[in-house]
């Protein structure tokens, strides 16, 4: 993520997406411009945007309160934690591992929340402090009422039952104590995130209707984002779930023929691709792989001069090929081909390579495991 670090906050890494400094200034401008200038008809322009950038900043240190909180307790129920990022949407803090059993899930997921309510609360109190002393439209005082608003707001979205919002962590960890079934849970817990993804953006589409633009396209986008990470969290959770502990070695694929560096290509697609009906032929010679020929390299040779091309001079050289280890996660290759969009990546063992691992047959491992409805680590 093109995140960059800015603190390091109880041994946390503290991340800023570039993202993030659209919604800062987004925020503080319509703060400034719009909220404050129109609540408060007394207040100078230059008092306007001191409040607003003053708020902006507490705001969103309370979102990360609300992050830091979600990964101490995290943490100190013994599970990884890697970073906290802001971004657009708020804050994200990445975990090194899903929650094992329910309890952890909840606990960690109603922490953050609370702690937004915490603060919502406590900047009330100091709101209501100003108005019974008649300060309520002085900058501090303004300010504590716009943060009680907005946290009280923003622990009411996070409770939302939709995965992956915290709501729909607490209801997975409540559909997870009663089923067992963790896979199933986050299943109907993804499925609540959906309907509400759409009701935000049926909000968002009345909002604009009405006449409300801003906040009506902010709802739609919303909605949108939710939606997506709901689908794509419960996909990633089943992908890491059915090839969780199995290794490049248990998926190694040795049925490939390889060609010596000085066969001329039209030679190798009549007696390898053909022949063994093969996508793409390794280049080596004694065990060491100089490099791969797939269709793609053969296309940018034109057919004529395929009897005078040697593979050598057609393949992809081997410092350009992505590559695993037999001892590589099979999701880490998997996570390769996808986002390299390859179908197949080289096996390295030491130096000398021994084989492919390739997508076709990951993905049918899935789909097996899947249509077993394999948990492979079963809770109680
Ligand atoms: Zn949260």
């Amino acid at each position: 993520m093109n995140a960059f670090k800015i603190a390091r906050i109880a041994g946390i890494d503290i991340k800023i997406h570039w993202s993030w400094f659209a919604i800062f200034f987004l925020l503080t401008w319509f703060l400034a411009t719009g909220f404050y200038s129109e609540v408060y008809e007394t207040w100078s322009s230059t008092e306007a945007w001191v409040a607003s950038i003053v708020t902006t900043i507490l705001f969103f240190s309370s979102i990360l309160l609300h992050e830091l909180s979600h990964s101490i307790v995290a943490r100190r129920l013994g599970l990884p934690v890697k970073d906290i990022t802001l971004f657009i949407f708020g804050g994200v803090s990445s975990l090194g591992a899903e929650p094992s059993d329910a309890k952890q899930e909840f606990k960690v997921a109603i922490v953050g929340p609370l702690t937004s309510f915490a603060i919502g609360i406590i900047a009330g109190v100091i709101a209501l402090i100003g108005l019974l002393n008649d300060l309520e439209d002085t900058l501090p005082f303004a300010i504590a009422e716009y943060l009680f608003v907005i946290n009280i707001a923003v622990g009411i979205f996070n409770m939302l039952p939709g995965f992956p919002l915290d709501g729909g962590r607490v209801l997975r960890a409540a559909l997870w104590a009663r089923s067992g079934n963790m896979i199933k849970a986050t299943r109907w817990a993804s499925t609540a995130g959906t309907v509400i993804s759409f009701g935000l953006i049926a909000i968002g589409v009345v909002s604009i209707l009405v006449g409300s633009f801003i906040g009506g396209v902010w709802f739609i986008v919303i909605g949108w984002f939710l939606r997506n990470s709901a689908e794509s969290s419960y996909q990633q959770l089943v992908l890491r779930r059915a090839l969780e502990g199995i290794k490049v070695s248990e998926m190694l694929n040795r049925g490939f023929y390889p060609a010596p560096p000085d066969m001329p290509l039209d030679e190798v697609v009549t007696s390898l691709m053909f022949g063994h009906s093969q996508r793409c032929v390794p280049i080596v010679v004694s065990d060491d792989l100089l490099g791969l020929l797939s269709m793609s390299d053969l296309q940018k040779v034109a057919t004529e001069q395929w009897p005078d091309t040697s593979a050598f001079r057609a393949m992809t050289p081997r410092e350009q090929l992505q590559m695993v280890g037999l001892d590589d996660d099979l999701t880490h290759a998997l996570e390769i081909m996808v986002s390299k969009d390859i179908h197949q990546l080289p096996v390295i063992d030491a130096r000398s390579f021994v084989g492919f691992v390739t997508r076709a047959d990951v993905l049918r491992l899935i789909q097996i495991r899947s249509q077993l409805g394999a948990d492979p680590n079963p809770r109680p």
